[in-house]
Formats: structure tokens, C-alpha cells, sequence
């Protein structure tokens, strides 16, 4: 089940106990999912196609700049 008791998080696809949630993230891209991750840190969405990874940074940015 989902243990993240402050200390470590597990990686759900090999096991690996990772320190924090930005570790587990940074884990996850060796997995190689082809997911595009927001380019914000703080936010860490990810998503499986690079356009909408695009329409989602503008939300970010402040809206459409075309
Ligand atoms: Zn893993
Ligand atoms: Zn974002």
C-alpha cells in the first residue's frame, strides 16, 4: 500500500526506497516511461504526450502565446 510515512517512498514499478518525493520523480525517468514531465518543479506533472505537456505549461506561463 501507498507508505509514505515521512522518511522513504517506494518506487511501485522495482521496490527502491527513495528519500523523497523529488528522488522518486528523479527515479521514475530511469524507468523510461516516455512520460514529458512539467518543466516545474514544484509541480511534477507528467504526462504521455508532448503536447499535452505543452498546453499544460501555458497554464503556467500565463496563457496561450501563439
Ligand atoms: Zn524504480
Ligand atoms: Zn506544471
Amino acid at each position: 500500500m501507498e507508505s509514505s510515512n515521512g522518511d522513504h517512498i517506494q518506487c511501485k514499478v522495482c521496490g527502491v526506497a527513495l528519500s523523497c518525493a523529488y528522488s522518486l520523480k528523479r527515479h521514475m525517468q530511469l524507468h523510461g516511461d516516455s512520460t514529458y514531465e512539467c518543466d516545474f518543479p514544484e509541480c511534477g506533472k507528467t504526462f504521455k504526450c508532448k503536447k499535452s505537456l505543452q498546453r499544460h505549461t501555458r497554464s503556467h506561463t500565463g496563457g496561450p502565446k501563439v
